[in-house]
């Protein structure tokens, strides 16, 4: 039974509960599927003999075969080294060992030839090999020839669980699965024309090729399983909703909607908007339920959109809500809905976590009576108790922070499902882009600068601020190391604080209760605070067109989606607008790459672009958060024509069973429900 990928890793050998919470923690893995498909980011040609003369700094590691001439002990007592000299035909290069001295040195045997395979160290224009693997003879070539390599972690890596130590998981792992834990489930005609492996060998081969060939045939097989998967679930859904789900008719736009488009609208649609809101209204207009995904860059306008679509709602007797992934952005959400309503004649309620006791109940009633219109929230509005008298339209903002199921509770709490809209920056479903800035807006400029130039920084904030301008200085706060960041963001508090004597400086973090994290806000929302020094807490849906200033701390540790949306922080008035990147002098060349994309380009498309490139070793902060998170093996930009045939090919099974009642397409069935990548309207269709 395929039941068996759901096992928890802490029933693998090798795996006891300290591992297991430590790759759950780390890597994001919890079950034998997740090890399975934690695929290694490239493959070390073992049979690849390099020579002395081919060392490099900054190798990841190098092959030598040669001659062992000699090897001592070296160095005081408590520090003792084994220094071995290793000859070829190029050149001499030495290994060292720093543990375990003594029995190696007890092993080793001069003037025999052996294989050598480690990471090179460059010190004082001088090659070494600490810690090589070391095999007498010619080696194993052809027992294992391609050696995966897997991203890790640092805390992993202490723990003995670097690429060496996940590949001992995964080969346990592979031993415990028989071929029926992996089902085949793309249909044997479709696998012959598009000449796919099977599921068994891929998943085998990914890890552990016998060559290049088998390597590059699991690739693609599990790639375009990836593909073809998400494109027949997408399918499959669009067809039955449109065979069955009938959606409520949206068809008066004469009371608020009106109202608010001539009376309030405080500037004039941009053409991208337009667009969108025309597609909305055919959408739903058309007796079918709607499923949109509103898909636009940090600052586009999405917002109003949402806006005026649920005032179309509302102008038809239904109630709206918009969900948004925190408490701070269900409040700002309120608040410039608030504002951009001004008196029109629309309900509007907030529910978090923090609405309690009686105004919480008094909330509920109004929803169930119908005297509420439109409720703002965060997932408290997916509670039980949260019924609606009749809920026409969701709105859910940033959506890839919720989970399929969590959209799925959703369609309950009516007897049909309201229209969905859903606003982020990724997406693929059906996709409207709002894909022009309001007019006026100037690029903002994004520099990198290094710590000793933060002198200068402050200066120049400084002169911003006395233009009248707000600045936003930005620490990155890293689930894992939390303790240390809390203590990086306080540091930096204070040496702003000293820097500028004389503003008043706020500080928002997540440690904060909420009404002081208001407070806050507040603060530098209103003017009265210049500067504010926070966490990633205001990565989202912060609204202060008057901030033109942008410092993220320590920029080289956030992943590039988050640098984005955090530059999307400013930018949103008529000003000039900067955002400096600060970092250490030491960067990783994915981090340089990032800085980089960064200062070059302001279109959230193409950093979406690069940042799934730089993904494979995925070890960089935030990574997690960041759009895409569901695919493995495939690449959406590198892939794109495999995406393509996998589409073609999923439309074709769609188009002549789309049911899938035919008995060859059983095992397709059967593998969308055990990814749930459907749950809930899944059940719709089977
Ligand atoms: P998003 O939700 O896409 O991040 P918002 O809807 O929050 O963007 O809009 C950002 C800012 O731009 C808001 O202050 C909003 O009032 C303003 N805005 C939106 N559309 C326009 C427009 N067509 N012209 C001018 N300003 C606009
Ligand atoms: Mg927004």
């Amino acid at each position: 039974m395929a039941d068996k990928l759901h096992t928890a890793l802490v029933y693998l050998k090798g795996v006891g509960p300290a591992k297991a919470e430590l790759l759950a923690r780390e890597l994001n893995l919890h079950r034998f599927r997740d090890l399975l498909w934690h695929l290694p980011f490239r493959h070390i040609d073992r049979a690849e003999i390099q020579q002395v003369r081919d060392l490099r700094p900054n190798l990841p590691a190098i092959q030598l075969r040669g001659l062992l001439t000699g090897f001592s002990i070296t160095g005081p007592p408590r520090r003792k080294r084994l220094v071995a000299l290793l000859q070829d035909d190029s050149g001499v290069v030495e290994l060292i060992w720093f543990r375990a001295v003594v029995n190696i040195e007890k092993i080793l045997k001069k003037g025999a030839t052996y294989t050598v395979y480690g990471k090179p160290n460059y010190y004082r224009g001088k090659f070494s090999i600490p810690h090589p693997e070391m095999e007498l003879g010619e080696g194993q070539a052809s027992a294992m020839r391609f050696q995966p390599v897997y991203s890790s972690t640092d805390q992993l890596r202490k723990r003995g669980l670097d690429s060496k130590g996940l590949e001992r998981l995964v080969r346990s792992l592979l031993d415990t699965l028989v071929p029926a834990d992996l089902p085949e489930f793309i249909p044997a005609e479709l696998r012959r024309q598009r000449r796919l492996v099977g599921r068994d060998r891929a998943l085998r081969d990914i890890h552990f090729p016998v060559d290049q060939k088998a390597l590059e045939a699991s690739r693609r097989r599990l790639k375009f399983e990836e593909f073809f998967g998400i494109q027949l679930g997408l399918l499959l859904t669009k067809a039955a909703t449109q065979r069955k789900l009938k959606g409520f008719v949206f068809d008066r736009i004469d009371g608020v909607f009106d109202r608010f488009y001539h009376q309030r609208l405080g500037f004039e649609l941009t053409g991208a908007q337009k667009r969108v809101l025309r597609e909305i209204r055919q959408d739903t207009r058309s007796g079918a339920q709607m499923n949109r995904l509103l898909q636009g860059d940090v600052g586009s306008g999405k917002t109003i959109v949402a806006l005026m679509v649920a005032l179309m709602a509302i102008d038809n007797g239904f109630q709206a809500a918009v969900m948004a992934p925190t408490e701070i952005l269900a409040q700002q959400h309120l608040a410039s809905i608030q504002e951009a309503l001004g008196d029109l004649p629309v309900r509007v309620g907030l529910l978090t976590g923090s609405v309690k006791g009686k105004p919480r109940k008094d909330l509920f009633m109004a929803l169930k009576t119908g005297h509420l219109d439109l409720l703002i929230g965060t997932h408290a509005l997916l509670e039980d108790p949260v019924v609606f008298q009749n809920l026409g339209l969701v709105v859910i903002d940033e959506q890839h922070r919720f989970g399929v199921a969590q959209r799925a509770r959703l369609w309950k709490k009516n007897v049909r499902p309201p229209h969905v809209l859903a606003m982020t920056l990724y997406g693929d479903l059906d996709t409207s882009v709002i894909d022009e800035l309001p007019p006026g807006r100037k690029p903002i400029q994004t520099v990198h600068r290094r710590d000793p130039q933060r002198l200068a920084v402050f200066g120049f904030l400084k002169e911003e601020i006395e233009k009248g301008r707000q600045a936003y200085i930005v620490y990155p706060l890293i689930e894992e190391s939390a303790n240390m960041d809390y203590k990086d963001l306080m540091d930096g508090y204070e040496s702003v604080c000293r820097a500028f004597p004389n503003y008043p400086i706020a500080i928002v973090h997540g440690r904060q209760k909420a009404h002081d994290k208001d407070a806050e806000m507040q603060r530098f929302a209103s003017g009265q605070a210049k500067i504010m020094v926070a966490t990633t807490v205001i990565e989202v849906g912060v609204n202060v067109p008057n901030a033109s200033v942008m410092v993220i701390e320590s920029a080289e540790r956030f992943g590039l989606a988050q640098l984005h949306q955090l530059r999307g922080r400013v930018g949103r008035g008529a000003e000039q607008s900067y955002c400096i990147l600060m970092t250490s002098d030491k960067l990783s060349s994915d981090g340089r790459t990032r800085i980089r994309t960064m200062c070059e380009t302001n279109d959230g498309f193409r950093i979406s672009e690069v940042d799934m490139k730089l993904r494979g070793p995925g070890e960089m902060a935030g990574t997690r958060q960041s759009g895409i998170e569901n695919l493995h093996a495939a690449d959406l930009v590198l892939d794109r024509e495999l995406l393509e045939e996998a589409r073609a090919a999923a439309q074709q099974i769609v188009e002549e069973d789309p049911r899938l009642e035919r008995p060859e397409h059983h095992p397709l069935a059967a593998h969308l429900v055990a990814e749930r990548r459907l749950k809930g309207d899944w059940s719709r269709i089977s």
